[in-house]
């Protein structure tokens, strides 16, 4: 198929670690690779934030990206980004007049406006993954939260508009019910890992003490770092890697971890907490299987791919209940579930958890057997390539519209 992606802020060629690079690029890079590696067309519409970007390039792995004008080139907070969709939107409408996908799958909410109103011009149906929901954000970052107040609405639009939706975890489902969006529009494809690359053999990274638990993710408070670094004083003999942010140069500058070195120091646990700042991919594994335990804690997470890559290298996840880990971490099979922000009860569970290698082994090993079977990039892109040719084949027949705003 003639597939095209919109994903405006996350581009797929980024380095990962930063606050606004992280699961999404990862996410629309793979599933492109697979799906090309398939034999699929595959073009990836993403914004141009570096001058040095061409506009247009071939990946090693064979899909197309094209870097579009649409603001400032130079990198924007992506909550910055609304003003320059109608840009986005005019550039992918042009270039499908001439080169037309068969169908648009979008990613978050800004690409999603761009993909339904440029593919109406051209009755493409688009196909749209949300990645993280207005409404759950807001829930839980109050005023904190800086999304544009049109974001809630335009997430509501999409739903009802966009030809299927792919939620990536049942948790979603429920939320995007409880938005208005049709049950029936929804399904649900995961996200995936490449259990090539994430191996439960392979050289591991050394470690500092006896024991390591090892978290990764953009640093963001809602990334539950802080509530690590307050359980260890429960979690002896083991030091706390916490993997992302900045380049390591830069990491010294950076708010968020200076706030968590100094509830580091507090909590007097400092000498025990290191942060390696941004890594890169071909690290990550030797990272992972360096550790005992790996540690997703977040407060909200709408998918979570961490936890998959911990899998897929043989190592327990110690998760909070909240989001994509339910559907993710089998709990008591491939690791344990606690409840978010409870920093008493992450503490009990990585303590009980270190403490028994023989059940580490086990669940390592079943969590590798979950990745190796549900998780795979090829299978994932099957799944989306049957919701794309349902799609296609019901816009064809007239079934679902996607020429005008009512959808169904
Ligand atoms: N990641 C990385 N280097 C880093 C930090 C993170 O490669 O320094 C990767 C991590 O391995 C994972 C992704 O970024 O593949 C984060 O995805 P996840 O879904 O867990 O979180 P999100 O960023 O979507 O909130």
């Amino acid at each position: 198929m003639r597939i095209a992606m919109i994903s405006e802020h996350a581009n797929p060629l980024a380095a990962l670690g930063e606050v606004d690079a992280g699961g999404q690029n990862l996410h629309v890079a793979e599933l492109s690779a697979a799906l090309a590696a398939a034999g699929h067309d595959v073009t990836v519409y993403t914004r141009r934030d570096d001058p040095v970007q061409s506009a247009d390039r071939i990946t090693p792995q064979g899909y197309r990206v094209v870097h579009v004008p649409a603001g400032p080139v130079r990198p924007l907070p992506k909550d910055e980004l609304l003003p320059h969709m109608g840009e986005f939107t005019r550039f992918v409408e042009r270039a499908w007049r001439t080169d037309r996908p068969e169908v648009v799958h979008s990613h978050f909410w800004m690409s999603g406006l761009v993909a339904v109103v440029a593919a109406r011009a051209h009755g493409i149906p688009v196909l749209h993954t949300y990645h993280a929901l207005g409404t759950v954000k807001r829930r839980h970052q109050g005023t904190a939260d800086t999304s544009p107040d049109q974001r809630i609405g335009i997430e509501r639009m999409i739903g009802r508009t966009a030809a299927g939706i792919v939620a990536t975890c049942g948790d979603e489902v429920t939320e995007l019910a409880r938005m208005g969006v049709p049950r029936t529009n929804v399904s649900i494809v995961p996200c995936g890992v490449d259990c090539a690359q994430f191996t439960a053999e392979g050289p591991a990274e050394d470690k500092a003490l006896p024991f390591r638990v090892v978290s990764v993710g953009r640093l963001v408070p809602r990334k539950g770092f802080a509530d690590l670094i307050a359980a260890l004083p429960g979690v002896p003999d083991t030091e706390l890697v916490i993997v992302g942010g900045p380049e390591h140069a830069r990491l010294a500058f950076d708010p968020e971890v200076r706030r968590l070195r100094a509830l580091a120091e507090k909590t007097r646990v400092a000498d025990r907490v290191r942060f390696t700042g941004q890594v890169p991919r071909d690290r990550m594994p030797g990272l992972l299987r360096s550790a005992d335990v790996v540690a997703c804690v977040p407060w909200y997470e709408p998918f979570g791919i961490v936890p998959l890559e911990a899998m897929a290298c043989g190592v327990p996840v110690v998760a909070t209940r909240v989001g994509g880990l339910t559907d993710t971490v089998v709990e008591h099979v491939t690791g344990e579930l606690v409840p978010p922000r409870r920093p008493a009860a992450l503490a009990t569970a990585l303590r009980t958890m270190l403490a028994d290698p023989i059940r580490r082994s086990f669940l390592g090993g079943a969590g590798r057997d979950r990745a190796e079977s549900r998780y795979p990039w090829r299978r994932i892109a099957e799944e989306c390539v049957r919701e794309y040719q349902r799609c296609a084949e019901l816009a064809q027949t007239g079934a679902i519209t996607v020429v005008g705003s009512a959808a169904r």
